[in-house]
């Protein structure tokens, strides 16, 4: 497997060293599957973030006023699945499902995964993480009987507002749709690519490859192989790579 990369150095006088001359190191490295570009220096690490500041937690605990996912209102304020899903909102442990109100997909649900409105990331539990997860592949499930042919399905976390939801209480969007996103099509020809190139399936080949190389290698359970992405598209990017599943209904 290839892991294409250029490191081109780039000069300038700077004001952090007096004016002298610094040279930085950008890489550009190749994504080994779509073949898409990303670049990565290291100095920007030490960068000034000025729009980074963490919400405080009081103006955080303030959002819970009138929050349509906390318990009081939910039933009220959330909408309600269709006739062909046999409930109108679906539930399992703490975590509440129903469709999202503003969908930008054919099949949109919202999971809601606590009754408490602001948990940080130390307070999520296994059991409370588990249990959205299983309601989400449900739903999931319904989706293909109610229409066979959305079988892409997405599952998006977004948690806080420094993660861009606009919602502070813990909640998972779920997307299905008939046709792929942009990348996810993009992933599936590279895929389909290396294996008329290969005979292989490409996962396969790279957990196998970053295993032995070990620069990128978090760790790996029985089923789930853990790895930082060698041509990330985002900070702190990290893979978890299913051994055997290719799709949510054989996870
Ligand atoms: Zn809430």
């Amino acid at each position: 497997m290839l892991f294409r990369k250029e490191v081109r150095e780039v000069r300038f006088l700077s004001p952090l060293q007096g004016f002298n001359e610094v040279v930085q190191r950008v890489e550009f490295r190749e994504d080994p599957l779509t073949g898409r570009w990303s670049r990565i220096n290291l100095e920007r690490a030490k960068r000034v973030r000025q729009a980074m500041g963490e919400s405080p937690l009081d103006l955080l605990r303030e959002s819970a006023k009138g929050c349509f996912f906390c318990p009081e209102n939910l039933e009220d304020s959330t909408p309600k699945l269709p006739p062909e899903f046999g409930e109108e909102r679906m539930r399992r442990g703490e975590a509440t499902l129903f469709p999202n109100l503003f969908p930008f997909a054919e099949f949109h649900a919202v999971v809601v995964l606590s009754r408490e409105h602001l948990l940080t990331v130390r307070d999520f539990h296994s059991r409370m993480l588990e249990d959205a997860l299983r309601l989400s592949f449900e739903y999931f499930e319904r989706v293909k009987g109610v229409e066979p042919r959305a079988v892409y399905a997405m599952l998006n976390w977004n948690h806080l507002p420094s993660a861009a939801a606009s919602i502070v209480h813990p909640h998972f969007q779920l997307l299905v749709d008939r046709t792929p996103t942009f990348w996810l099509e993009k992933v599936l020809e590279g895929g389909k690519r290396y294996r008329r190139r290969t005979g292989r399936n490409f996962w396969s080949d790279l957990l196998r490859e970053e295993r032995r190389r070990g620069e990128r290698w978090i760790g790996e359970g029985e089923r789930i192989g853990w790895l930082a992405a060698f041509a990330p598209q985002g900070q702190n990017e990290v893979w978890a790579v299913f051994k055997e599943a290719s799709c949510f209904g054989e996870v």
